[in-house]
């Protein structure tokens, strides 16, 4: 069983030095468990946050343990009622390794003849989900809306920004680069999509929403959050998700201290701002997702991009390529056959 443990805690952006691969004897399932092979597993901003010991919502990964992960595997053995070899699983708790044991928790069942099973790890599971539950509960978008979302054409700006389309809003995306714009337009359908690399950024956004932001759906924070506050109209909504531009920033941005214009501007405006972490406060909602995802995904009208890394030890790199936005859509790592 190859495994990938913790090294050592990055400082700042990781590096491969953070991660070890081992390699050990394949585990049994003890009562009540099942053996687990992993065939894609996922990679996701979070794990930035699990190297680290800083105070978070989820305990840190402890050094010389298994990175964690989602993974899509087969049952291989179980001693555990309801589930039997060949089953095709969605395991939340499965880690950088090739096996892992399971008690059920954290599983979900795959049809086995899904035509694509490593989308359980994007648009069909967590990131899907989060883009999902985070614009239609907290976003409340209403048709002729603004919707600004950046990390465009990652899985969970792209459900943000086609979603919202859905729902009969404009949608301004927020990208890194020329070729992710040109695909949110052209293949996603959003009405704009801007490349958060250039100075313009702040004028590029205030042309893109000429009547304002009515729902900001935060992936990123950092520059793209400075460029579209002026722009933020009463009564606005931002579901605050992931704040990637800071994840590897090791102290606070250089001054003024602009807290005081948020709350001001938060107050004034009457702005409702609010963070979620999808499992924790929206875990029941789950198959409520999937019922309206999954022939959305099956009728081409959610659009899905993989960008696919072959080989467990190529993880690091993909999680280190993550962050600066190497990727172009969903990271899955395929791990065996
Ligand atoms: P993506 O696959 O979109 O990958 C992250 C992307 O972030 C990169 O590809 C890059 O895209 C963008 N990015 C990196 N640095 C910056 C920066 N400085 N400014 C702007 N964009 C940047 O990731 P996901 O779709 O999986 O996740 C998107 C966000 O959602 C993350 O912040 C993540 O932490 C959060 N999240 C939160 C959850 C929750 O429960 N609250 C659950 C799941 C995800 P580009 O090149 O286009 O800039």
């Amino acid at each position: 069983n190859r495994q990938i443990l913790l090294a050592s805690r990055p400082v700042g952006a990781p590096v491969p030095e953070n991660f070890r691969l081992v390699e050990s004897a394949v585990p049994s399932p003890g009562p009540g468990q099942m053996l687990l092979r992993h065939i894609w597993m996922s990679l996701d901003p979070y794990m930035r946050g699990r190297m680290s010991d800083a105070k978070s919502y989820a305990e840190p990964v402890a050094i010389n343990d298994v990175m964690p992960c989602g993974a899509v595997a087969w049952v291989v053995e179980s001693n555990l009622e309801g589930y039997q070899p060949g089953d095709l699983v969605m395991s939340y708790t499965a880690g950088w390794q090739d096996y892992s044991l399971s008690d059920g928790s954290m599983v979900f069942r795959l049809d086995p003849n899904m035509p694509h099973p490593s989308q359980a790890l994007g648009v069909l599971g967590m990131p899907g989900f989060t883009g999902y539950m985070g614009l239609l509960d907290i976003g409340q978008p209403k048709p002729g809306e603004t919707v600004v979302v950046a990390a465009a054409t990652g899985p969970v700006g792209s459900v943000v920004g086609q979603v919202a389309k859905l729902k009969g809003c404009r949608v301004v995306g927020i990208a890194g680069g020329p070729d992710k714009c040109a695909y949110a337009v052209d293949e996603l359908g959003f009405d704009a999509c801007l490349d958060h690399r250039l100075d313009s950024l702040p004028e590029d956004l205030a042309n893109a929403c000429p009547d304002g932001i009515d729902v900001y759906f935060e992936n990123a924070g950092g520059k793209v959050f400075d460029a579209v506050m002026p722009l933020l109209n009463p009564h606005s909504r931002v579901p605050v998700c992931g704040l990637i531009a800071q994840y590897n920033a090791t102290e606070l941005p250089p001054g003024p201290d602009r807290l005081p214009q948020l709350m001001r501007l938060l107050l004034s405006q009457r702005i409702r701002m609010q963070a979620f972490i999808i499992f924790d406060n929206y875990g029941p909602h789950y198959p409520e997702f999937l019922a309206e995802m999954t022939p959305w995904v099956a009728e081409g009208k959610v659009k899905v991009r993989e960008h696919r890394i072959e080989g467990l030890e190529n993880a690091p790199q993909g999680l280190i390529g993550l962050l600066e936005g190497q990727n172009f859509g969903k990271v899955v790592v395929k791990i065996a056959d």
